[in-house]
């Protein structure tokens, strides 16, 4: 199908983006890559008056350390971020969740901005901002805004984004190198999204007791979740077989999946546990790999 007949604007930088923003947004949609826009459209599942396209908009792809955090800007393509040394050095929990989305193709257009934005619960990098405890930087006419990703992602596809508001940049936070980090996804084919999706950062004491874990999964409920209660059962463990068997079980309780095309809510549960047990481990060899104990 051929999307319903729009307006196009094409602004050359943010403050121009807002403006349209300001003026149309009710009417409006961003486009980014296009990689989920554009297909919505095509379907007529989305049929905006005005096109917003901010792909040329100048200034807003960028990968910059700032005190604590990586800052991405939004139209920072996946690739970009997949290439960069600074996230490998920096935030290795991201390099690796990159790779997972979709194929090479959908990975040269489409934007960090429009991932966030979208708010698919299974797409990778809201899982890992979710487990970082990253923010959101939102720009209107008024200004700028700083949102969790708690406040940020309501349920499937809709988030606390206004008809007039931009996502302007993303801060990860930088994992400390004394960190394990592991990314672990079972999606049906290569390429697809996610049928369950873990994040994990672990850091150990000098007696080889989690420190500090932070954990999030992706894919089995309406937005990605932090388990804290599992993180709170970790830390001040050893690593053992039964802790890490303690916090699947505890996962399994937790989540609230769904039965779909792709697999029933039980098979979902079932997978959560084992690929919390999975990331962990990874995460923990990793953190045991770096250290002299
Ligand atoms: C076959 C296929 C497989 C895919 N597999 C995966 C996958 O495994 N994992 C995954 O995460 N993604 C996957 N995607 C989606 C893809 O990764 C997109 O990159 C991503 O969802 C959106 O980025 P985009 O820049 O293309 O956004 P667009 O398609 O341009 O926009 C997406 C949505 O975000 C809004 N938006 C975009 N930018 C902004 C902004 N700056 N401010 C406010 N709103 C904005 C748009 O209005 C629209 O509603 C897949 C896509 C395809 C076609």
């Amino acid at each position: 199908m051929k999307p319903a007949k729009f307006n196009y604007l094409r602004p050359s930088s943010m403050e121009e983006a807002v403006h349209y923003l300001s003026e149309y947004g009710e009417d409006a949609k961003v486009l980014s890559g296009g990689q989920s826009l554009i297909p919505l459209l095509n379907m007529r599942l989305s049929t905006p008056k005005y096109l917003i396209d901010i792909g040329r908009a100048e200034g807003l792809s960028y990968i910059k350390e700032d005190g604590e955090s990586l800052v991405i800007g939004t139209l920072t393509k996946h690739t970009e971020i997949e290439k960069s040394e600074l996230v490998k050095g920096k935030c290795p929990l991201l390099s690796e969740a990159i790779r997972w989305v979709g194929h090479e193709q959908i990975r040269n257009r489409g934007t960090v901005g429009g991932s966030i934005a979208h708010g698919d619960p299974s797409a990778e990098l809201p899982c890992v901002l979710t487990a970082l405890r990253g923010e959101i930087v939102i720009v209107d006419v008024n200004g700028e805004e700083i949102v969790s990703p708690e406040d940020f992602f309501l349920t499937y596809m809709l988030t606390s984004l206004q008809p007039d508001q931009l996502v302007k940049e993303i801060r990860f936070p930088r994992i400390k190198p004394t960190c394990g980090s592991a990314f672990v996804e079972v999606a049906r084919r290569h390429g697809d999204f996610g049928l369950v999706e873990v994040a994990a950062v672990v850091d150990l004491c000098e007696d080889g007791r989690f420190s500090d874990v932070k954990l999030a999964i992706g894919g089995v409920n309406s937005v990605p979740t932090l388990l804290e209660d599992v993180e709170r059962l970790l830390v001040g463990k050893e690593p053992t077989e039964e802790i890490f068997n303690e916090a699947g079980d505890l996962t399994m309780e937790l989540v609230e999946p769904e039965s779909d095309l792709h697999g029933t809510a039980e098979y979902r549960r079932e997978l959560s546990g084992t690929m919390v047990i999975r990331a962990l481990k990874q995460a923990t060899d990793r953190a045991q790999g770096g250290r002299v104990m």
